[in-house]
């Protein structure tokens, strides 16, 4: 039995688990998170470990990690919770460490344990949404983890659904977290108990009198008594959790919708008014199968049981090829990777533009438009 070592870095804790080769956490370790300074949140990274690989066999180390890694997986571009701004990451815990380590996104990590072991376990084409403070994300197509170019797909939070509507920590306004994740639970929820106090009188109980005191749990509890107060919040986030997975429908046809986060622990009282505005705004619903939308089964392990076991994947592939990342056509020969078929199709050549539309629009091609259009 091969063993792995995952580590789930968020905010406000540092959660370690050594993992075996089924997914199974045999023992699990948890510190907080010094967020406010990278050197001490390596260490802490690196102690847990150290305690973990005491007396055990470990095949690999992987790190999910609360913020964009980039495609490389071995630099933290940013993290909105944490101190890391193009934080070289991997190198510096295993530096720590004196051994290699594979650097997550910890969306990324989550999605992929669900896949293997949990709640999507058998599909090829996932999404995980993670329901929490804000709204997470990560895409599995064909049995892979999507990345994108620079290692930063899968934040559909971030996706304008309301212009000019409520302000987000990104500095955008009326992106979709702000309307289908917890905190938008809490502003509903609040907000009803502002103007209708009488209607939300059990909310206001469980919050100690006043609309500031109720938060996530006490909503959930409301609810699960059968408060219509509660309910109405859970349909109105609901039903934008549901438009917004057929947006992505939309894109990406996945089999399955993993809807994981804090939020998701309410569970069908979620998931019903999610599936109803999925199956009303579905393109071409009546024609076409809907996707699963499931609640996801690992809990707040799945970020260690993925970490380690992308990094088991890692460490028993062959070795990557060794062309440096920034060179402008680092694919291998024939790939679709070169960073000329980025530039061709910009905004600022039409000419290209329509050449790479009129492609398109012939059945016959046997390219992807963009690629015959820079020959
Ligand atoms: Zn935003």
């Amino acid at each position: 039995m091969t063993l792995a070592i995952g580590v789930d870095v968020g905010g406000t804790k540092v959660a370690a688990g050594l993992v075996d080769e089924t997914g199974r956490i045999i023992t699990k370790l948890k510190r907080s998170t010094p967020a406010a300074s990278p050197p001490q949140t390596e260490q802490a990274i690196a102690d847990v470990v150290t305690e973990l690989l005491a007396g055990h066999q470990v095949a690999a180390i992987g790190l999910g990690a609360a913020g964009f890694v980039d495609r490389e997986r071995a630099t933290m571009l940013f993290a909105p919770n944490l101190a890391w701004r193009d934080e070289p990451l991997k190198q510096r815990v295993e530096e720590r460490l004196g051994r290699e380590v594979v650097v997550e996104n910890d969306a990324n990590a989550s999605a992929w344990a669900e896949a293997r072991f949990g709640a999507a376990r058998g599909y090829r084409d996932v999404m995980l949404v993670a329901v929490g403070t804000g709204i997470g994300a990560a895409i599995i197509i064909g049995g892979e983890l999507y990345r994108g170019r620079w290692g930063i797909a899968g934040e559909p939070g971030h996706v304008r659904v309301v212009p000019d509507g409520r302000l987000c920590g990104c500095g955008n306004r009326g992106c979709w977290e702000q309307y289908a994740s917890g905190n938008a639970l809490v502003a509903e929820a609040r907000e009803f108990a502002r103007r209708t106090p009488v209607g939300a009188m059990r909310l206001l109980q469980l919050g100690g009198g006043v609309p500031e005191g109720i938060s996530g749990p006490e909503i959930t509890r409301a609810a699960t008594e059968g408060d219509p107060a509660a309910l109405r919040c859970f349909q109105i986030v609901g039903g934008w959790l549901g438009q917004g997975l057929a947006d992505l429908a939309a894109i990406l046809d996945p089999a399955c919708f993993v809807i994981g986060g804090g939020v998701s622990e309410a569970g069908e009282l979620l998931l019903d008014p999610a599936r109803a505005a999925f199956e009303r705004a579905l393109t071409g619903r009546g024609h076409r199968p809907f996707a699963e939308i499931r609640i996801a089964q690992l809990g707040q392990d799945a970020g260690i049981v993925g970490a380690a076991d992308l990094a088991r994947r890692a460490s028993e592939a062959p070795a990557p090829q060794t062309t440096a990342p920034s060179s402008p056509s680092s694919g291998p020969p024939g790939s679709l990777g070169s960073e000329s078929c980025i530039r061709s199709t910009s905004m600022a050549n039409p000419a290209t533009n329509a050449a790479t539309a009129q492609n398109a629009a012939k059945p016959d091609t046997d390219q992807p438009a963009a690629v015959a259009a820079t020959r």
